[in-house]
Parts: C-alpha cells; sequence; structure tokens
C-alpha cells in the first residue's frame, strides 16, 4: 500500500462491513519500508494484529474522543497478544 493511501504516522488501516461480515486490511509496502527485513516483517505483524483487535472492537462507540484512547488500548493489546504467540 502507498504511504499516501494511509493517515499521516499510520503503517496500515482496515475497513469493515459489518453487515457484509467483511474487512480488509492495508499495509505499508515494503518498497517504502526504511527497516532491516526481520523488523519490516515483525512491524508487518504488528500492524495486522493492532487491526484484527480494532476488528474486534468494532462494535464500540467510537467519537473523536476515545479514539486515542482506543488506540492506546489497541497497541497494548496487539503487544499483548504477540508476546503470548512468541513464548
Ligand atoms: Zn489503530
Amino acid at each position: 500500500m502507498d504511504p499516501s493511501a494511509l493517515e499521516p504516522k499510520t503503517l496500515g488501516n482496515i475497513h469493515w462491513d459489518t453487515d457484509a461480515r467483511t474487512a480488509t486490511i492495508g499495509v505499508l509496502s515494503t518498497q517504502n519500508y526504511q527497516l532491516p527485513y526481520q523488523a519490516m516483517l515483525d512491524d508487518m505483524e504488528f500492524t495486522i494484529v493492532h487491526e484484527l483487535v480494532h476488528l474486534h472492537l468494532a462494535s464500540l462507540p467510537r467519537s473523536d474522543a476515545s479514539r486515542r484512547v482506543e488506540e492506546h488500548a489497541v497497541n497494548e493489546l496487539a503487544k499483548a497478544l504477540l508476546s503470548l504467540a512468541k513464548r
């Protein structure tokens, strides 16, 4: 995914359709990463898990005020899930 298709300072995104029960996750293209190979893969994995956690929370109410708090919670959950998966 081209950086211009992403919000500033983000590495991925997700769009879901609750009625159709579908979702599409986008991640930054490998061509636009400035990290070594393994670090890039780890970062992409984190981004995908992060977006999947957002998907689990899709039915929660969302506002500008809650967005920052949700991002923090989603990051912490993604970190915890990945550390459990890698034990
Ligand atoms: Zn997020």
